[in-house]
């Protein structure tokens, strides 16, 4: 079955809002085994869209619909769909209920307009929405489903998710249980691991194994469909074989796993406790490390030693150590490492120093990243040639320093 997805909504033309409700639902979609072919964005102009389901009839079997339910004059998704498609629309009783008690709830009189929200597709499956008032629809003719989702993602996605997607994975009469599991790497680009399990990639299709890169990151999501949850995870525990014995020395996670979270586990487990000077992050490594529940049971704090003045006073660094070799340097990084062990007792301390860019830092190219790592056995340091914008840069810079932590 191939989807294609029409977010309504001249907002999202205008470029005031992204286009996030066809990202969540060609995710969920991919799940189902449902290829998406095009995401189409279109104006509140009536005969515009009418233009696009034209256009997406001729190519996709599943069309789904975000925006324009809503009660103002600029929502026309469904009184468009129904001049197209020749049919009409009815009042839902059970639709037209949920929005009175909404009301009543609000303390607040309803306005006419909001009764047209409970108007829907004669003959459609009604998708209640459990945090709004515009219901959904599945509607089917011979050769089409059309799908017509709210626009705002906290009532779309719920309603995608537990309503409208095991509708589809009946529809499209399905094995009872889809289970993913994820595998995280670290270390290695999307292109490398994608050659060297290539010949797995081609051959897969039931589970089906998709890569996806971000932050420096690459993930596998692999995917089985069965009868039995039991069967599912044979299917997926041999693929996975497969894939570690090949790639596994690059694998730090699963599933919500981060970084940040096994580097957590990784230092309860041993007792170790951290600390980190940080001048080019400016504290996102200890942001990272504290969104993880817990973090307190191994981070201890750090200082932003953002200017030399600071890294001087706050560290202790010799000024004369600065001059000579720069603050972007391996002896800085190891110098604020160091300083921020002893400063704060830890087991360990990462020092973060670099150009972020866009500029050079003296001599030293946009990117250029120094990562000093102190421990009881003595101190290491980095150094990587990041490419990425100025932000992409120090996020990286992080995740990299974790990743040495626990390599
Ligand atoms: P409402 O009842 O709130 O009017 P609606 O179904 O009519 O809902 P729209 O009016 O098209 O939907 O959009 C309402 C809001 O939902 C938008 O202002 C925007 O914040 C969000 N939204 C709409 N479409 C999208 C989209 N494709 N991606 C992300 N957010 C969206
Ligand atoms: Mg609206």
């Amino acid at each position: 079955m191939n989807a294609e997805i029409i977010a309504v909504g001249s907002e999202l033309l205008l470029g005031q809002i992204t286009n996030t409700n066809a990202r969540f639902i060609s995710n969920h979609l991919a799940e189902l085994g449902i290829n998406v072919f095009y995401h189409t964005v279109v104006g509140d102009n009536a005969g515009r869209l009418e233009e696009v389901i034209t256009k997406a009839e001729e190519r996709a079997d599943l069309i789904i619909f975000t925006g324009g339910l809503g009660p103002t004059k600029d929502d026309l998704t469904k009184e468009t769909i129904a001049r197209h498609l020749g049919t009409t629309l009815e009042m839902d009783e059970e639709a037209l209920q949920s929005i009175v008690a909404f009301f009543e709830r609000a303390g607040r009189p309803m306005t006419d307009n909001n009764k047209k929200q409970a108007l829907v597709l004669k003959d459609s499956k009604v998708l209640v929405n459990h945090h709004g008032m515009a219901p959904g629809m599945l509607y089917k003719t011979d050769n089409h489903v059309y799908m017509l989702l709210p626009g705002p993602p906290k009532e779309m996605e719920p309603m995608f998710q537990f309503e409208a997607k095991p509708m589809l994975a009946r529809l499209l009469n399905q094995a009872d249980v889809i289970l993913s599991h994820v595998l995280r790497f670290y270390g290695i680009g999307e292109a490398e691991l994608e050659f060297r399990l290539q010949e797995l990639l081609d051959r897969q299709t039931n589970p089906t194994i998709a890569p996806l890169a971000a932050d420096g990151e690459v993930t596998l999501r692999i995917t089985a469909k069965t009868n039995t949850e039991e069967q599912a995870w044979e299917l997926i525990n041999a693929s996975k074989k497969e894939i570690l014995d090949e790639v596994g020395e690059y694998l730090y996670g699963y599933d919500d796993d981060s970084l940040a979270s096994k580097t957590i586990e990784l230092l309860k487990e041993q007792s170790k406790t951290i600390s980190a000077a940080e001048s080019l992050t400016a504290g996102l490594f200890q942001s990272e490390l504290a969104a993880v529940p817990g973090a307190s049971a191994v981070l201890s704090g750090g200082v932003i030693a953002y200017n030399e003045e600071t890294k001087i006073s706050q560290l202790g660094l010799s000024p004369d150590l600065l001059k000579q070799f720069g603050v972007v340097s391996e002896e800085t990084a190891i110098a604020m490492a160091e300083a921020a062990r002893l400063k704060f007792h830890t087991d360990i301390a990462i020092g973060l120093t670099g150009a972020a860019g866009p500029d050079a830092h003296g001599d030293q190219p946009a990117g250029t990243v120094w990562i000093g790592i102190a421990t009881s056995d003595g101190t290491d340091a980095y150094r990587l040639q990041l490419s990425g914008m100025r932000n992409t840069n120090r996020l990286r810079a992080v995740k990299l320093a974790l990743s040495y932590i626990i390599r």
